[in-house]
């Protein structure tokens, strides 16, 4: 393959985001000979850190920096990397909000391919990139072929590929004279902290998720007793929070927070990758869900094909007997 691999690096408060590690696995799986570059666009010494931050995990960093790219606004990254890559470029970013805007329009410029929300890389077949999506809630897998002839962009899903730890000493270009003129209609504004709840489900090392397999608000007190037994935290997806039956605050998932627990037990929650998008660290996932079909088990380490209802509060009971 003679493309070579480039990497848009989501980054904040000057670290580089997980996706970044994962993508950079990825991209060897495209090619482990192919060149892959990470792609930092930000301003001042946030940008400079998030550059650092990811020198270890990729061979060549390039840092694009603008007053304009302070804040990640898919518009004006993707007018910046019209100016800065080559053509027939391979772009990968993480399947996540900023992903998903850059993505498409990125690729209509480039005149290259676009594959959303990929779950796996088959590897080369001649010209032609075989890649692994997830159709109808994650309950069907697609294999696709992807042209590589005009390049393309290809958007993974967080968590679909493992960070390594192989450490390089990355080298920092700087690439921002090479950024042009940013033009975007759309201009950032300002950043509204989000409520804060009675319970900060980020900083437990341990959750109780339930999910709109829960079926009724009464029923979250099977769900709280287990975590009263076991010292974890309730968390939730974000039905649960849309039928009001929990705040916000412990709604987990792209639209809600990042957790990084130890174990994560999910109570009818199906695995979408707006929910699964919010987990991080490779927490020990232990998944209860009626249907033996449901994606959630494709990501558990223990996976009970039950109805919750009946086997959440036998299982409390158990647990309570041991202690
Ligand atoms: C822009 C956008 C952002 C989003 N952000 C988020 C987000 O941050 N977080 C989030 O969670 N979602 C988010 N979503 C929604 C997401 O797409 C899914 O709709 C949601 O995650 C599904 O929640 P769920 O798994 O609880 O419900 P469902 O998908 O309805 O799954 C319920 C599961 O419960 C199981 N079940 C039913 N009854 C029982 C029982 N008695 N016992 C055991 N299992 C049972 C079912 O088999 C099913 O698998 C977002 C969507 C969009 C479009």
């Amino acid at each position: 393959m003679a493309q070579h691999i480039f990497v848009c690096i989501a980054h904040k408060n000057g670290a580089a985001e997980d996706s970044a590690f994962e993508l950079a696995v990825a991209a060897k799986a495209i090619d482990s000979g192919a060149g892959v570059t990470a792609l930092v666009c930000g301003d001042g010494s946030e940008l400079d850190s998030a550059c650092q931050s990811v020198a270890g995990a990729y061979a060549e960093v390039w840092k694009i920096g603008n007053p304009a790219l302070a804040y990640p606004n898919a518009e004006a990254i993707r007018c910046t990397l019209l100016n800065i890559l080559p053509k027939g470029a391979i772009v990968l970013a993480a399947h996540d909000t900023l992903g998903m805007d850059l993505g498409p329009g990125l690729s209509i410029k480039l005149g290259s391919a676009f594959v959303p929300d990929v779950v796996g890389i088959e590897g080369l077949d001649g010209n032609d990139l075989k890649l692994i999506r997830q159709e109808f809630g994650g309950q069907v897998s697609t294999h696709i072929r992807c042209d590589l002839t005009d390049g393309a962009v290809i958007n993974i899903r967080s968590g679909s590929f493992q960070a390594q730890d192989n450490p390089v000493s990355g080298t920092i270009v700087d690439k921002s004279k090479d950024a042009g003129d940013i033009q975007a209609k759309r201009r950032f504004m300002e950043v509204v902290a989000a409520e804060v709840g009675d319970v900060d489900i980020t900083k437990s090392d341990v959750l109780v998720s339930v999910g709109r397999g829960i079926e009724d608000q009464e029923n979250i007190s099977i769900a709280q007793e287990l975590a009263d037994a076991i010292g974890a935290v309730v968390s939730c997806s974000r039905p649960i929070v849309d039928a009001k039956w929990l705040e916000k605050s412990r709604q987990v998932g792209t639209s809600g927070k990042t957790v990084k627990p130890k174990v994560y037990i999910a109570l009818g929650i199906s695995g979408s990758f707006q929910h699964m998008g919010g987990l991080k660290g490779n927490p020990f996932i232990v998944a209860i869900n009626k249907n033996p079909k449901a994606p959630i088990f494709q990501a558990a380490d223990i996976g009970i094909a039950q109805n919750l209802l009946e086997f959440v509060p036998e299982l409390t009971d158990k647990i309570k007997e041991m202690k």
